[in-house]
């Protein structure tokens, strides 16, 4: 990761001549690590709950969940739904440590992230991935999340905080959970690191994909608790509604 020339010309004139797109390996023609044709196919997320964004059938609205119960966090910014081939892009970054793919979506994130900023969505000041399990980061050897906010921080020039959020106790594993036995499990799974100075401070979540947003909601409840003054989440994909759109 550390390992660049530092003649950044030379680097970005490499760059410019050499970038196949990660997906169809034609060339670009510009920095980027995907082709125009190749990024506008991805899943884009298009209408969706001000704030959790979840897929919608009309924009401007906030969904029947986070109205009844609001969500520790404010908004949650992804660029994309959870589907092909943003699904098999965040497995293979994931579960083969595929850290190009990862880059690749992080960077359309920042750029995401930049756009809203300059319409007007507050900056936050720090960036805090959401942990992994010791097991987990064990078996996979890093934590996604982790680079995916290292990446942001560089990118947005907002600094991040790794070592923030604490992960004491072994979770089982909350895939094929339901959002309830979910949130029984996320409820007392976290901790705030004794150093966190979280108090009266805009922080970020960054996360992979945003499922039932009960971690988010559990992380950003033990942030808001800490007396940190807004909680964003910004992740690559939001899964829709498991019982499907509407
Ligand atoms: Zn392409
Ligand atoms: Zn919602």
């Amino acid at each position: 990761m550390r390992c660049q020339p530092r003649d950044k010309h030379q680097v970005y004139i490499w760059l410019k001549s050499n970038q196949s797109c990660l997906l169809c390996d034609e060339s670009t023609g510009t920095p980027q690590a995907i082709c125009t044709p190749c990024e506008s196919e991805l899943p884009w997320l298009g209408d969706h709950c001000l704030r959790c964004a979840l897929p919608l059938a009309m924009a401007g609205l906030t969904c029947g969940q986070c109205l009844k119960r609001p969500p520790a966090f404010q908004q949650v910014v992804a660029p994309w739904a959870y589907g092909f081939p943003v699904d098999s892009l965040v497995s293979r970054f994931k579960h083969q440590a595929n850290w190009p793919y990862g880059r690749m979506m992080a960077e359309l994130l920042s750029q995401l992230l930049r756009y809203r900023f300059d319409e007007g969505l507050p900056r936050p000041d720090l960036l805090l991935p959401v942990p992994l399990a010791t097991r987990r980061l064990r078996e996979r050897g890093f934590n996604q999340s982790a680079l995916l906010a290292r990446w942001l921080s560089e990118r947005l020039h907002i600094p991040e905080q790794p070592h923030w959020l604490l992960r004491p106790l072994e979770t089982p594993t909350q895939q094929g959970l339901s959002a309830k036995a979910r949130q029984r499990n996320l409820r007392r799974a976290f901790a705030l690191a004794p150093e966190a100075q979280v108090h009266g401070r805009h922080l970020a979540l960054v996360d992979d994909v945003l499922t039932t947003g009960a971690t988010a909601h559990n992380l950003a409840r033990l942030l808001r608790a800490g007396g940190a003054a807004r909680v964003d989440v910004y992740c690559l994909a939001r899964t829709p509604k498991p019982e499907g759109p509407r």
